[in-house]
């Protein structure tokens, strides 16, 4: 990967983890999720799956690794422990990518932002830490109270 330069202020102020995109800045009467805001939201997930991308086919390359003999059975369990992580890694970023696509369509459907429960604006700077949330915090808390519940009884 190529480092580039990130001018300093775009480091200090990414809450979006990812470089050079920093929080929206709202403009004064600007409307929840504007053509500005979905724009944003757009780069940080196309920019997300992109990265994701870019980590899997790393993936793909060290499982296809060298396939001669590993001599030492030590290495080789160190191998197929490393292969075990990053299986289980790209189950997760597979994940990722299909909840980015969901929040992707959401966009298209003009339906980005808002709570699938109750309907409520998620937050411009919850998206920008969670861009594919789906519940506003509330919503969120709720939700584990009651999966904690549950998981008690
Ligand atoms: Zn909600």
């Amino acid at each position: 990967m190529i480092k580039k330069a990130v001018p300093e202020m775009a480091v200090a102020t990414s809450v979006t983890g990812l470089p050079g995109i920093a929080p929206y800045q709202t403009k004064k009467n600007e409307a929840y999720m504007s053509e500005g805001l979905q724009a944003h939201f757009r780069l940080i997930l196309e920019e997300t799956k992109r990265q994701i991308m870019e980590g899997s086919d790393n993936t793909v390359e060290a499982l296809r690794g060298d396939d001669k003999e590993l001599a030492d059975p030590a290495d080789k369990a160190t191998r197929e422990e490393i292969i075990g992580l990053m299986l289980r890694a790209s189950d997760r970023e597979s994940k990722l990518l299909r909840k980015i696509e969901e929040a992707l369509q959401r966009l298209d459907n003009e339906d980005y932002g808002y709570c699938e429960s109750c309907g409520e604006e998620i937050g411009v700077r919850r998206l920008e830490a969670r861009p594919t949330a789906t519940l506003c915090i509330d919503c969120k808390t709720l939700d584990e109270i009651r999966e904690k519940q549950q998981g008690s009884n």
